[in-house]
């Protein structure tokens, strides 16, 4: 599909564009070329000049408003110095000036008096005109008025030009395209729903985390029913002046229905379609609230007549979403956009490696067992990098290790070999990887230890250990959680139980142990003191965290229990780290001396070593 503006409105907006170029060639032209070109005449003062009139030394004088140019006497036959000066009022000077018997005269109109003077009238309306228009373009909105301005800034994706998206191109997300191929049988024929009296749904909200494929999906939609495709962002909508917004949808809406049946695309629909009362607190926003306003206004109106105009629209943040766009006849169908399972990520990595050269030893599968977690966005980024490390290695074609090589750098950032650490921060770094992936190796739920190293990598870490699940899980229970909790605790632990003390560098993993801790308090209710209540205001959302997560308001004591537990559970998780690094402590230094040597652990070799680590006996695990 090709991407194009929408049509503007044309002949004028050109014009003016053209005009606003010629005036300032012209402005500077005037500013510059006097100069530039003009006779190298050297300038006088006016006492100079009638000094010299009255020395008899000056033979001719042309007498302008602005400039009197002159010509001393020559010597022999050398023609005497032309020279200008700025003449000051003076009405005695002709008298002078025929007294000392200068030839003189006033200057000729110039040549291009009369252009010049029109110029002179004609260009600063000129420019006027321009920077108004330049302003009005800027703006983009307003009234429709004679000059119509204020057209949507909407692309239009004309199906048929170049390639076409379909739903061939769209993989992992199987439930959103059976219920998008619906959408498509509207688009497709209508009539076959109307006949029956079916209403045509006018709204398909595509909802997902970032990088899911919705905006895929929509093109794909669009391209699977041969219509024209109008897509806006609503963070366009709400870009500059008050009054714009709301002009803008009205405008798209009347284009699309022109050109019905056809889609209209509305990427980041949060930014216009927040709740309204949550903007109140902070004095209201007029334009966003009007945009919303006109936006469903549209929605309510366009389904008079047979025109098949469908509005899909896409956000990561349904909850924040104004309760009324989501009302039956608008927003009312939703589309869960989720992020790929295994066999989906299969599917995606086999999509965008169609574009690469694959060698003979590459096994996607193994990649997407790799990658859980990762959106179709990030599996073209990984397809892309592991083509350009191939290409960079000199290979002809992707291989194997460039694909394990990209997945690193995606996930932990690019390797930096560069940065030295000196040999006691790398010891310590080393007995810290070894403590997780000594304690990650007994506790089930986080996976397996694939590989441990201690070259740093990106910003932050400097080294880590690489958990690899062996499937995907979605359920995890109490037991794997502590695991998860003790092994993220296992880092600073080892460096308890060798250097008996602790260094800066296990901040990021208590903060990980203290929030998982905490979710199982409060989200997962998995406290045996507080029950089965969930302490958080929003249950977590698909997003996996963040926002959303304020406490519920809970009285003094529950607060205090709850940060009870919380210690508890990070402490318990804690002793039993210790415990066993203490149990395995032969092993803990034989594992960090065989890493100090090779500075990467993985594969056979680690999984051998790490066989050996004796559980404890009165295991808790
Ligand atoms: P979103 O709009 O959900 O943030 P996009 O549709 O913009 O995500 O996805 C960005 C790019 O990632 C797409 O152009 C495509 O190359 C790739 N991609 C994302 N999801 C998928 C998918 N499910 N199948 C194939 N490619 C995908
Ligand atoms: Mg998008
Ligand atoms: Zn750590």
């Amino acid at each position: 599909m090709a991407v194009k503006d929408q049509p503007q409105p044309p002949r004028f907006r050109q014009i003016s564009n053209v005009l606003l170029l010629l005036s300032g060639l012209f402005l500077l032209a005037n500013i510059f070329l006097p100069n530039l070109f003009g006779p190298q005449i050297p300038q006088v003062p006016y006492s100079l000049f009638v000094h010299q009139v009255q020395e008899q030394d000056v033979v001719r004088a042309s007498v302008g408003q602005n400039e009197i140019r002159y010509q001393l006497k020559g010597e022999g036959d050398k023609p005497g110095q032309v020279l200008s000066t700025t003449p000051i009022f003076d009405l005695e000077l002709p008298k002078l000036l025929q007294e000392k018997g200068v030839e003189f005269a006033a200057t000729p109109p110039s040549k291009n008096g009369w252009i010049g003077s029109v110029l002179s009238w004609v260009v600063p309306l000129l420019i006027f005109v321009a920077i108004f228009q330049f302003f009005m373009n800027r703006q983009g909105g307003g009234p429709q008025g004679a000059l119509s301005i204020g057209k949507s800034k909407a692309k239009v994706y004309v199906e048929g030009e170049s390639a076409k998206i379909t739903f061939a191109d769209v993989a992992g997300v199987e439930e959103a395209k059976t219920e998008l191929v619906e959408v498509v049988e509207f688009l497709k024929t209508p009539d076959r729903f109307t006949a029956i009296g079916a209403r045509i749904p006018k709204g398909v909200l595509l909802v997902g985390p970032p990088g899911t494929g919705k905006t895929l999906l929509a093109k794909a939609v669009a391209g699977e029913a041969g219509v024209p495709f109008f897509s806006i962002s609503g963070s366009e909508f709400v870009e500059l002046f008050v009054g714009v917004g709301s002009a803008r949808v009205r405008d798209l809406f009347e284009q699309a229905k022109k050109q019905a049946p056809c889609i209209i695309f509305i990427d980041e629909l949060d930014a216009i379609g927040k709740a309204r009362s949550t903007n109140a607190a902070f004095g209201g926003n007029d334009e966003r609230e009007q945009t919303l306003n006109q936006l469903l206004t549209e929605m309510d109106g366009f389904a008079v007549g047979n025109t098949t105009v469908i509005v899909l629209a896409a956000t990561n943040r349904p909850e924040s979403l104004d309760a009324a766009l989501l009302r039956p006849g608008r927003f009312d169908r939703q589309v869960l956009v989720d992020r790929p399972d295994l066999s989906g990520r299969e599917a995606i990595l086999n999509i965008h490696s169609q574009k690469v050269k694959l060698g003979p030893d590459i096994d996607l599968k193994a990649v997407a067992t790799r990658t859980p977690g990762f959106s179709g966005a990030d599996l073209a980024n990984l397809v892309n990098e592991a083509a350009l490390l191939a290409a960079r290695n000199r290979r002809l074609a992707v291989a194997q290790e460039d694909f394990f090589e990209a997945f690193e750098r995606v996930v932990a950032g690019l390797e930096k070999k560069s940065r030295v650490l000196n040999e006691k921060e790398k010891k310590i770094v080393a007995y810290h990887e070894v403590g997780h992936a000594m304690v990650g190796a007994l506790m089930t739920g986080g996976g397996e230890v694939a590989k441990i190293s201690i070259v740093p990598r990106g910003m932050a870490a400097l080294g880590y250990t690489l958990q690899l699940p062996t499937e995907d899980r979605f359920l995890l229970d109490e037991s794997e959680l502590r695991g998860q909790i003790a092994t993220l605790l296992g880092g600073r632990s080892a460096e308890e139980v060798v250097f008996g003390s602790i260094t800066t560098g296990a901040s990021n993993d208590l903060q990980r142990a203290t929030d998982l801790a905490e979710r199982m308090v409060t989200t997962y209710g998995m406290s045996k003191v507080l029950g089965p209540l969930a302490y958080d205001r929003a249950q977590q959302s698909f997003l996996g965290d963040g926002m959303g997560n304020a406490r519920r308001a809970v009285s003094a004591q529950t607060a205090e229990a709850i940060d009870q537990e919380v210690k508890e559970i990070v402490e318990t998780a804690h002793q039993q780290a210790l415990d066993i690094l203490k149990a395995n402590r032969e092993l803990l230094e034989t594992i960090t001396q065989k890493l100090l040597e090779t500075e990467v652990v993985e594969g056979e070799a680690l999984h051998k070593l790490l066989a050996e680590v004796r559980p404890l006996d009165k295991a808790v695990a």
